[in-house]
């Protein structure tokens, strides 16, 4: 045995501390307070007396280079050489000087770039990679954000929501994305058509028929080759077996719709998680500028605005005012595809005799 055990060999991303402002890394956890002098803009104070202003600016989305560099030039010269990526796509500077404050919002302002996102406000929205460097997607993800957010732009500039609001797309059925105060995600309304003729040379048939949450489908052999066949009763159109298996293609430009979800939020120090619900179905996916699903979104944020009170979150105005009266406010259908009938579904349905106001 050796005297010492071997050091790690590290891989993976490199440690971020040192790519961190030197006043956020000193202060590291040692934060006395912080406060929101006005949209955009954070002030951190630390126990050390010193003090930390961030400038949170709204990007297309989809950087090039030309934009990175603008992006980077502007926290070269203002904002002492560092720059932050939030997860969702914003970008933060950080300056210790109030004094730079101003004189960095006029640089981004006057390069076309917003300032916002912070507290009472409609967040950027956080999306995850369709077209661009995912293979299962169904629709291009990216695109539903940056034409969504050309819409909130107000709601992202200015404090005037209730309390937060973060919205998320997800452009597949089963993997990353898609819980916010509201989803916009794809919904599949077909099962996968199989091209058997690709079948036996690419997908590896026990991975596919394993990866079916419903048991839909079975090895078969289809003009002498070894093929699958989907059993399109069971089948609940999830889309879990196109990645193993390309040819069975459930993509489709007519009947891949957008669904939108409301009510989904992590635990808190005071609450416990919430799970979104399904509040609209079947709406078209119209790129380039998704003007359907934009205006159900649009009318979602309305009647939360007007009706919910100071800091409930959308799951809280929810949960106050009901679900039936929910859909009474955004005027949204009610129909037989919101009610959970999934036989898994028995644990939180409401099984009890006593009436619930
Ligand atoms: S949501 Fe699905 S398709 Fe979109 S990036 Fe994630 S895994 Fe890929
Ligand atoms: S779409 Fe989902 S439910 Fe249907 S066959 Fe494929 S994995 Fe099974």
């Amino acid at each position: 045995m050796a005297d010492k055990p071997r050091s790690p060999i590290e891989s993976g991303c490199p440690d971020g501390f040192q790519y961190i402002h030197p006043v956020m890394r000193k202060n590291y956890g040692a934060w006395k307070f912080h406060e929101h002098p006005k949209p955009g803009v954070l002030r951190h104070v630390g126990y050390s007396g010193d003090e930390i202003w961030t400038v949170r600016v709204g990007t297309q989305r989809i950087l090039d280079v030309f934009s990175l560099r603008e992006l980077c030039d502007i926290g070269d010269e203002f904002a002492d050489g560092y720059i932050h990526f939030t997860i969702r796509s914003n970008v933060e500077y950080m300056v210790s000087d109030p004094a730079k404050v101003e004189p960095l919002i006029e640089a981004i302002t006057a390069k076309g770039y917003i300032v916002g996102g912070t507290k009472n406000s409609v967040a950027m929205l956080s999306h995850t990679q369709g077209w661009l460097h995912c293979d299962i997607p169904g629709t291009d993800a990216s695109g539903v954000v940056k034409s969504m957010m050309d819409e909130l732009i107000d709601e992202f500039r200015e404090c005037n929501m209730p309390n937060r609001v973060h919205i998320t797309t997800s452009c597949c059925q089963i993997n990353c994305g898609g819980q916010g105060d509201i989803a916009i995600n794809i919904q599949h309304t077909k099962p996968p058509k199989i091209n058997h003729d690709l079948v036996s040379n690419v997908c590896e048939r026990p991975s596919v028929v394993a990866r079916c949450p419903v048991a839909a489908i079975r090895p078969a052999m289809v003009n002498g080759k070894p093929s699958l066949e989907v059993d399109e009763k069971k089948c609940i159109c999830c889309g879990a077996c196109f990645p193993p298996c390309p040819p069975m293609q459930i993509n489709d430009a007519e009947h891949s719709k957008l669904a939108v979800w409301v009510g989904g939020n992590h635990s808190n120090a005071r609450s416990k998680p919430t799970f979104q619900k399904l509040v609209a179905a079947g709406i078209p996916n119209n790129p380039p500028r998704w003007p359907e699903a934009t205006a159900i979104v649009k009318n979602i944020l309305k009647a939360y605005k007007e009706d919910a009170k100071d800091w409930e979150r959308i799951n809280d105005w929810i949960e106050r005012i009901g679900w039936p009266r929910f859909f009474e406010k955004t005027n949204l259908p009610f129909t037989k595809y919101h009610i959970d009938n999934w036989r898994g579904a028995r644990n939180s349905l409401n099984a009890s005799t006593h009436i619930r106001f």
